[in-house]
């Protein structure tokens, strides 16, 4: 299963990442950053690894981290 770190120092909470997660996963909290903003936060409802919401945001604020796919048998 995949995990996502929310870097909420730099999240303005523009809301670009809930709406471009498949499976509803990102929500906007109700507390604040040291600039005012409300942060996005993580309710992991089986998260893909997609990674779109860290393309989509323009502050660079998510990290998702996959699992390493494990090494297929070699066939003889
Ligand atoms: S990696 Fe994909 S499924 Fe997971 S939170 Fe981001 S957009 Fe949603
Ligand atoms: S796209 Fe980035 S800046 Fe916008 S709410 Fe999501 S984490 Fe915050």
């Amino acid at each position: 299963m995949a995990l996502v770190e929310i870097l909420s120092e730099r999240c303005k909470g523009c809301g670009l990442c809930v709406q471009a997660c498949p499976k509803q996963n990102l929500s906007i909290g109700d507390k604040f950053n040291a600039s005012g903003y409300n942060y996005v936060v993580w309710n992991d409802q089986g998260c893909t690894g997609c990674a779109f919401c860290a393309e989509l945001c323009p502050d660079i604020a998510i990290r998702v981290y996959r699992p390493k796919k494990e090494k297929q048998a070699q066939k003889a």
